[in-house]
């Protein structure tokens, strides 16, 4: 997999304003928010996309999701409720190629997505 901006970040090499870190992942706010609250979820591992991620990736992407709720919960927009996305690919948007989830809230969120 190619180096993307989000291996930097894991490395410290490039600052990031993170709200989660442990050994599987890392969490920090998103350069360009979207919504109010707008955090990206990342595994440590590099990963491309949900395309390139196999059986061995289960527990990883679950934890994830695990850690999109708390960082939900720590910014206050869990009762309000949220949104936890993850683009895939050309079509799906996908600018970063390691993969990730958003996590967007804050305000009411349209659907479907343009
Ligand atoms: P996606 O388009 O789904 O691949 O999402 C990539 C996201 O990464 C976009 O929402 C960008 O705003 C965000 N992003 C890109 N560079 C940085 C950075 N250095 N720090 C935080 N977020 C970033």
């Amino acid at each position: 997999m190619a180096e993307t901006i989000f291996s930097k970040i894991i490395r410290g090499e490039i600052p990031a304003k993170i709200v989660h870190d442990d050994e599987l992942c890392l969490a920090f706010h998103d350069v360009s928010p979207q919504a109010p609250v707008h955090v990206l979820v990342i595994p440590k591992k590099p990963i491309e996309s949900l395309e390139h991620a196999s059986d061995e990736d289960v527990a990883v992407l679950g934890h994830l999701q695990i850690v999109a709720q708390r960082v939900a919960r720590s910014l206050g927009i869990s009762e309000s409720g949220y949104r936890v996305v993850m683009n895939c690919g050309r079509d799906g948007g996908q600018s970063v190629h390691h993969i990730h989830y958003h996590v967007l809230g804050g305000r009411p969120l349209a659907w479907p997505p343009g």
